[in-house]
């Protein structure tokens, strides 16, 4: 990946590698078992000024590119895909305040966010609705200049530990149309429930969010009713996808470190590891998936800076591409690793988990495959018309 990039993008990645080394990857095992990321880390994030991520300066964010985003992702999630998902939700928060926020409500939230005083949080999925946003149940019904909510989300990345939450529902008026709006973390009538025993991602605080006869401000509602499955979600998934894409990418990218190292070293029936052929085969898969994907992931981001009129489909692309991949690869570098890549503690074991949630998280792999199916077939269709 790291030639794809340029003078200045080099830098940075390298000062992400060296502190994820310092500081993520002694203590990701331990978060891993704990089931929660130490408070520790996010001063240190915050410290580093990593949390304005890809919002303008002006909003005392750190102006990144989709790009430089991208390759802090990759170089965090090779240590910990728990700390990568912080900043996927909180960036997607951000990015909601950005684009669609009033004044009043950047000047609330956005400035604080940049600074990590505050940390944001996604809440789309509901227990009867996970890929099929339209059925969430989740109900807003006006009381002159209040919203009431209530309803019920589910696997909400660090609902345990943020204080700003997107929460989406359905009007609950003659227009029954689709709405989204920022909830304080304190707010009567909303209760945050921990989730645990995840299979992967286990440090990031999921929870369960429960709405009361929940009332907040009707000038917490973002943009207007009828927005919110149309252009709110869909705008702040693009931001978690390129996430998504690029931890997939740190994962394939760890997977090649720790098995070269080993296959290099461990001997059997008197020869290396890397001089047997099937083991040569599983290698030489994982560089040129990694190799491949890293081109679909910079490239999306490109795309998407340049604002392409097809960047969503490519980042799309870049994320069914990536996360499949990278489970493949987690398999086989578990595999190959033996008996210690069984043990929790190694990585190989966590990028095992973390690859199989990859496949689910910001659209599952069928569900890009219902629009990118779809979306290819009308494309090859028109050329071969021509
Ligand atoms: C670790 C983790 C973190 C998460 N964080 C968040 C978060 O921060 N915010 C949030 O809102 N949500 C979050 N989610 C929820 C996630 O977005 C949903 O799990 C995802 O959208 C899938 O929904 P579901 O689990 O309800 O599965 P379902 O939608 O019930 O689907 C079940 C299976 O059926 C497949 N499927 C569904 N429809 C079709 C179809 N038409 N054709 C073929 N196959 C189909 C799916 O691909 C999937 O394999 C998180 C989930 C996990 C595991």
């Amino acid at each position: 990946m790291i030639e794809l990039l340029l003078d200045e993008q080099k830098d940075k990645y390298n000062e992400f590698c060296s502190f994820a080394e310092s500081n993520v990857q002694p203590y990701a095992s331990d978060w891993e078992r704990e089931e929660r990321i130490s408070k520790d880390i996010v001063n240190k994030c915050i410290e580093q000024g990593y949390l304005g991520c890809t919002i303008p300066e002006e909003f005392n964010g750190n102006g990144w590119d989709s790009i430089t985003y991208g390759i802090f992702t990759e170089a965090i999630a090779r240590s910990s895909t728990s700390l990568a998902g912080l900043f996927n939700v909180h960036t997607m928060v951000m990015q909601t305040l950005l684009k669609w926020g009033t004044e009043e409500q950047k000047n609330k939230w956005l400035y604080r966010m940049c600074k990590g005083e505050i940390l944001g949080a996604f809440a789309l999925t509901e227990p009867d609705a996970g890929s099929d946003i339209r059925g969430i149940k989740t109900r807003f019904t006006p009381k002159g200049d209040k919203i009431i909510l209530n309803g019920k989300k589910r696997w909400i990345t660090f609902g345990g530990l943020a204080d700003i939450f997107v929460v989406f529902g359905m009007m609950d008026d003659e227009s029954g149309k689709p709405v989204a709006c920022f909830v304080e973390k304190n707010t009567p009538g909303f209760e945050i429930i921990p989730i645990t025993n995840m299979l992967g991602f286990k440090a990031s605080y999921l929870a369960v969010l429960e709405f009361n006869e929940c009332e907040v401000d009707k000038e917490n509602i973002i943009a207007k009713p009828g927005f919110a499955f149309s252009h709110i979600a869909p705008y702040a998934l693009d931001y978690g996808r390129v996430s998504v894409s690029f931890t997939a990418l740190g994962i394939i990218g760890g997977c090649l470190n720790y098995c070269c190292n080993h296959v290099l070293r461990r001997k059997t029936f008197n020869s290396r590891l890397i001089d047997q052929s099937t083991i040569k085969e599983m290698i030489t898969k994982m560089g040129v998936d990694y190799e491949a994907a890293s081109h679909l992931c910079i490239n999306s981001c490109k795309a998407k800076d340049m604002s392409n009129p097809n960047y969503a489909e490519k980042v799309m692309i870049a994320k069914y591409f990536t996360t499949r991949a990278a489970h493949r690869h987690a398999d086989n570098a578990v595999q190959i690793m033996g008996a210690t890549g069984c043990n929790e503690n190694h990585a190989t074991a966590r990028y095992y988990r973390d690859s199989k949630v990859l496949e689910i998280i910001e659209g599952s792999t069928q569900i890009h495959e219902m629009i990118l199916g779809n979306s290819f077939t009308k494309k090859f269709r028109k050329i071969e018309k021509k």
